[in-house]
Order: structure tokens, then C-alpha cells, then sequence
């Protein structure tokens, strides 16, 4: 049976990219020996991290005021990390609280200077976008999550101000044409749309960096990683290489115009058969959906979990909602071919002919 893999993350990933990979364990660009059995410092690895770098430049079309990275640990790493190298101990950041992730961040900046919430749409359970805020003029910057992974909400016009922008992109990174260069710092763990887990991109404007005045350990230290090239220490390698062979992808694909063509398809696809059939609901509010990952539950709750065992049983895997906010949840990162969310709409009004 075909499987249909709508994993929230880690997630698919192009075929040509597994099949690369896997080739690239046994035996890396002809030279005999495995990709996990060279040195980080290799002229081997040094092309792969450069060649990384370069795709993400020429997709963010970077100039030289920003530096990319590639980090350890996942975005979780991050919501300490940007802190700790941006916001001093009686300075001001303010976040957005617009889901589970943007939240986790918020709390972990706190532990470094005052964050102030500025936006909050926990009253209704995340399923909006709280756009009516007001920035504090002289905070640090404005921290927000482009796509909340979980709630299934996604920012399509990022707010005007003249205070640094933050991101965590973790879940919509180049999903689309996007100007990348209104942000300040962007950061996003690959395993959701560019690659295997274990890895952090960061691309950070090198004019916000210094500004503090707290001792940063020299592995937290974005300055250090800098003038280390990504090389301080050993970086996860075959991350990076999954996450260069996906870019490399992306761009022979079309780029992000053609990634952003491809979602818009997918998703106005299943959000329009989820409307037209009424034993489902979609309670995000319309204006906010995500293009990523589509939250929707059964009006009859109690069928949920007969339901999401058919999808299991058609091939739908990963279409379980998270743990805290049930339901159904269907992801459609760039990797996910149109057919498996035709394949997905076919069984929902199949489902939904014979249960209606
Ligand atoms: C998955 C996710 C995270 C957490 O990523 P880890 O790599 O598990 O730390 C953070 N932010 C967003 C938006 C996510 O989707």
C-alpha cells in the first residue's frame, strides 16, 4: 500500500534527497569512504557546509550584513539562545504568544531580561492570529513564530515595526517567497521543512550581535560560531548534509516561488473539501490558516478516534493531532507531493459519504 506521510516532525523529505543521503553513508562523492567516517574539517565537508551556506543566501537573497549558521541542538536550543546573545539583563523583549512553541520561547527569555507579551491569542485556545498589539519602541526586539506548528495558525502579513524582528520559522521556512531580509535573526530547527533532526539554521544581522553584557558561554556565543565558520566544534554532519542536499532540491526545483505555488494548492485544496463537508470543522480562524499544517477536528468528537484509525488503515500516517490539542492534524510541508493530499480529500469524502 501507498503511504502517505503527513508527519508533523520530523517529516518528509524528498526522495532524490533520501536516496542521496543513503548513498552518501556508503560511499561519499566516489571517495571510498562513508560521509560519518570523515573529518568535519575536510575540504569534503568544508564544500558541503559552504555549499549549504550558499543556497540559503541566494534563498533569503542575504547581503553581507547577515551570517548563516548551522547549530547544534533543535529550535528548543534557540528560545535560550537568542536571549541569552540579544537581550540584556534589564532590557525588554517582546514576544508573541500565539501557540505552544511561541509560549515555550517566551519563558525561556525570561530567564535573561523582561519580556513582555505584547500579543496573545491563548483566550481562544490559539486559534488566531492577535494582531492588534503594540510594540514597545525601545524593546530589544519582537520575537514571533512565523507558523504555529501545533494550533495549525501562520502568519501571511508579518507586522510593520521599526524594532528588530525575530522568528522562529521552524515550520515554514522557504515554504514560500518571503522578504527574509525584514528580519534581524531567523531560526529554524530542519527537521520540519528542510532536512533531519539535529540541526538549527541560524541567520542573524551581524549589527545585533555584542550589545550584551553578560559572559556567553562560548558554545551559546553567536559571535564565537562566527568567527568559527560553524566549525567550533564537531557540527552534526549528516544533518548538514541532509539539510544541503534539501536546499539543493529546493532551488533545482523551482525555488521558493515554486514551493509557495505547490502549498498554496495543497492547502486550499483540503481546507476547501474539510468546509464543504459538514461532519468536520476547521476552527482556525480562516484569515490565519496555515498553509503547513492544517488543524481540524469532528464535530462528533467521540468518532475521532475511529476515524483516525481508518486514516491509519488507508496509509494516512502522522494525521493524529498533538497531544494537547487533539483532533486531526495533516501536514504539508514542501516535500509532500499534491497526489497524497488529493489521496488524503478523496478519503475524507469517502468517510464522510458513508458516516455523514
Ligand atoms: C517543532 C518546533 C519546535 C521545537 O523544535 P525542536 O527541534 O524539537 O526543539 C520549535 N518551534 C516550532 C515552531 C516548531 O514547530
Amino acid at each position: 500500500m501507498k503511504l502517505h506521510n503527513f508527519n508533523s516532525g520530523p517529516s518528509i523529505l524528498p526522495q532524490p534527497v533520501l536516496e542521496a543521503a543513503s548513498a552518501a553513508i556508503l560511499n561519499f562523492n566516489n571517495t571510498g569512504l562513508s560521509l560519518l567516517e570523515i573529518g568535519h574539517r575536510t575540504n569534503w565537508f568544508q564544500e558541503v557546509l559552504q555549499e549549504a551556506i550558499a543556497h540559503v543566501k541566494i534563498l533569503m537573497d542575504l547581503d553581507d550584513n547577515y551570517e548563516v549558521l548551522f547549530l547544534h541542538g533543535g529550535a528548543t536550543t534557540q528560545f535560550m539562545q537568542v536571549p541569552m546573545n540579544l537581550l540584556d539583563e534589564k532590557a525588554t523583549a517582546a514576544y508573541c504568544d500565539h501557540g505552544v512553541w511561541g509560549n515555550k520561547a517566551l519563558k525561556e527569555a525570561a530567564l535573561f531580561g523582561n519580556v513582555q507579551v505584547v500579543a496573545n491569542s491563548s483566550n481562544r485556545q490559539y486559534r488566531y492570529i492577535d494582531k492588534d498589539f503594540f510594540i514597545p519602541p525601545n524593546a530589544a526586539y519582537l520575537h514571533l513564530t512565523s507558523n504555529n506548528t501545533v494550533e495549525g495558525t501562520q502568519w501571511h502579513q508579518f507586522p510593520e515595526t521599526t524594532v528588530p524582528l525575530v522568528a522562529d520559522m521552524s515550520s515554514d521556512i522557504f515554504s514560500k517567497p518571503e522578504n527574509y531580509k525584514r528580519f534581524s535573526l531567523i531560526y529554524a530547527g530542519a527537521q520540519k521543512n528542510m532536512g533531519a533532526a539535529g540541526v538549527n539554521l541560524v541567520v542573524v544581522r551581524k549589527d545585533m550581535l555584542g550589545k550584551v553584557s553578560r559572559a556567553i558561554p562560548t558554545i551559546m556565543n553567536y559571535q564565537k560560531h562566527i568567527e568559527a565558520a560553524s566549525l567550533m566544534n564537531t557540527p552534526p554532519v549528516f544533518a548538514v548534509y541532509v539539510s544541503m542536499l534539501t536546499l539543493r532540491w529546493i532551488l533545482a526545483e523551482g525555488g521558493l516561488a515554486e514551493m509557495g505555488n505547490r502549498n498554496k494548492v495543497k492547502a486550499n485544496l483540503l481546507y476547501s473539501t474539510i468546509d464543504s463537508l459538514p461532519i468536520f470543522e476547521a476552527p482556525v480562524a480562516v484569515e490565519d490558516r496555515s498553509e503547513m499544517n492544517a488543524v481540524f477536528f469532528m464535530k462528533d468528537t467521540s468518532r475521532e478516534e475511529q476515524f483516525l484509525s481508518y486514516c491509519k488503515q488507508e496509509g494516512m500516517i502522522g494525521v493524529k493531532g498533538y497531544r494537547t490539542v487533539g483532533g486531526i492534524r495533516v501536514s504539508m510541508y514542501n516535500a509532500l507531493p499534491i497526489s497524497s493530499v488529493v489521496s488524503f480529500c478523496e478519503l475524507l469524502q469517502y468517510y464522510a459519504q458513508k458516516n455523514g
